[in-house]
């Protein structure tokens, strides 16, 4: 059986979450999402919690030492065996390292990664357009969130080059979901 140990990219708004969560239905493997976990901690007000809180409301990224553990603790779990989806993580080199040590440590199979490509303009249009009540998507954080994605999280792309597929973020769900079925070779 094919594994698929995936990685979805792209800047805020691009529809990571959306597409990530398609893929979990339609390959039956979990979802990593450190932004999922974050605002669960933060909902719970665990000491994980209080500490990310702030800094999410801002846009900035919350410590690497933080989402390195979480991503850990995840991929550990059996449920991640036969393949996952991760997404909203890595965002830094540091994370991209932290990365790739752990999967080596876990013995797992390469990463597939996916590079989902929107414009600019849209990104802002779709997130402050969304209606998901997130604290973090005031026009203000917003355009903090696409700098932090353009400085941090970008170069990241030229890391995975070999490795990455680009698939066009525009048009319906389910257009996108088949181009991205379609890019990662699933049936
Ligand atoms: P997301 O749901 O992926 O857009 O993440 C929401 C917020 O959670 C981000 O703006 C960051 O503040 C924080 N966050 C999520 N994932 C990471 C990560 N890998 N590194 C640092 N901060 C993160």
């Amino acid at each position: 059986m094919t594994t698929f140990n995936l990685l979805i990219m792209g800047p805020p708004g691009a529809g990571k979450g959306t597409q990530a969560k398609r893929l979990v239905s339609r390959l039956g493997i979990p979802q990593i999402s450190t932004g999922e976990i974050l605002r669960e901690a933060v909902a719970s007000g665990s000491p994980l919690g209080r500490e990310a809180e702030a800094i999410m409301e801002r846009g900035d990224l919350v410590p690497d030492r933080l989402v390195i553990q979480i991503v850990e603790d995840r991929l550990a779990r059996s449920d991640c065996d036969g393949g996952f989806v991760l997404d909203g993580f890595p965002r830094t080199a540091a994370q991209a390292e932290a990365l790739e040590a752990l999967l080596s440590k876990l013995g797992k199979e390469a990463l597939r990664v996916i590079s989902l490509e929107v414009a600019d303009d849209e990104l802002t249009r779709r997130i402050l357009s969304r209606g998901e009540g997130r604290a973090d998507d005031a026009e203000a954080t917003v355009a903090n969130r696409l700098a932090v994605y353009r400085n941090e999280t970008a170069p990241l792309l030229d890391h995975y080059r070999p490795v990455v597929v680009e698939v066009p973020g525009t048009g319906s769900v389910d257009q996108i979901h088949e181009r991205v079925m379609k890019a990662i070779g699933a049936p």
